[in-house]
């Protein structure tokens, strides 16, 4: 199914279990589209206790299986909820929000960039030590790759910037993941400042995430780094709500970034390198399905996570 189709269908099947809100609506030749932020019920009103787990995809319009993948989470987690108490408690102590599909521009269109030809990971104003040339940002033209626009946050990042930031208002703590793909053989979960060789703010929290990670689950199949390891960039949006919340002396806030490592799905069927989407998309809806499945246990412990946030963060919650 069309990825913006399986978003209507799963809101339309679950209205009962979500609190809808537009952030805000984009628009480009194929017509209107809302950017959506979806909010599991559950959470009792004193959100200002809890850590929000917030799962983000859709930044780049061709990495179609990043929504997929947070569809299907969203949905393990309300059917699950159903008939375990346990998980019911957990997410009446976490607050679970979802930003389905950031770039619906790009994704109606099929290509990285929003359809003013914006690279939403590229766009915010910070500036990074060393940027892979080109491939960290460009400021050339938008009909090439990477560019990151003309100085002004695009409203798709205004979206996100906002959400984010209101999040941060009201709850101890966030985590965030943003799940991306395309990018080599293995699956990363990456922590933030692409912009620097130097290690993230909150580096000891990332750290007992990978070994709590590695610990409870010795057969994960994550390889956990620093983004900057594989190459820094300019306008990295996490990087600069990070500074921001920093500044202005926010909660905790823990940004990851997932990069399912699609080069395998290449391996399995590699007359897909002639379709655009292969490159990020496995396309036979088996390996779909085994993605979804695969992320599953990842999501899972986010979750935990932030359920115990208090505890699990201690030093600075
Ligand atoms: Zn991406």
């Amino acid at each position: 199914m069309f990825v913006l189709n399986e978003i209507k269908s799963f809101t339309n099947q679950y209205r009962d279990n979500l609190i809808r809100n537009r952030l805000e609506t984009v628009s480009c030749e194929e017509g209107h589209f809302d950017i959506q932020l979806l909010e599991l019920k559950g959470a009792e009103p004193a959100q200002k206790e809890r850590f929000t787990l917030l799962l983000v995809a859709g930044v780049h319009g061709l990495e179609w299986i990043g929504v997929t993948v947070l569809l299907h989470f969203l949905s393990h987690l309300i059917e699950t909820s159903r008939w375990n108490s346990g998980v019911r408690q957990m997410l009446s102590t976490a607050r679970i929000v979802a930003i389905p599909a950031l770039n619906p521009t790009g994704i109606i269109q099929g290509r990285r960039a929003t359809a003013q030809g914006i690279d939403l990971m590229r766009n915010a104003p910070i500036k990074a030590e060393s940027p892979v040339p080109f491939l960290g940002g460009q400021t050339f033209s938008p009909v090439l790759p990477y560019y990151r626009g003309t100085g002004d946050l695009a409203p798709e990042s205004r979206a996100l910037v906002s959400a984010v930031n209101s999040l941060l208002e009201t709850s101890s703590g966030v985590v965030a993941i943003d799940l991306h793909s395309g990018f080599g053989a293995r699956d990363r979960v990456w922590t933030p400042w692409s912009m620097s060789s130097a290690r993230p703010p909150h580096w000891e929290h990332y750290m007992a995430l990978e070994n709590a990670l590695n610990e409870s689950f010795p057969d994960h199949v994550y390889t956990f780094e620093k983004q900057s390891e594989s190459y820094q960039t300019d306008g990295d949006l996490w990087d600069y709500l990070l500074v921001e919340n920093l500044n202005r002396n926010g909660p905790l806030f823990m940004p990851l970034t997932l990069e399912m490592g699609s080069w395998n799905w290449l391996k399995k069927a590699p007359w897909h390198a002639f379709s655009k989407l292969g490159w990020f998309h496995p396309i036979a809806p088996h390996r779909v399905q085994r993605v979804c499945r695969r992320h599953l246990t990842l999501l899972d412990f986010l979750v935990s996570v932030c359920a115990n946030g208090k505890d699990f963060f201690k030093k600075e919650a």
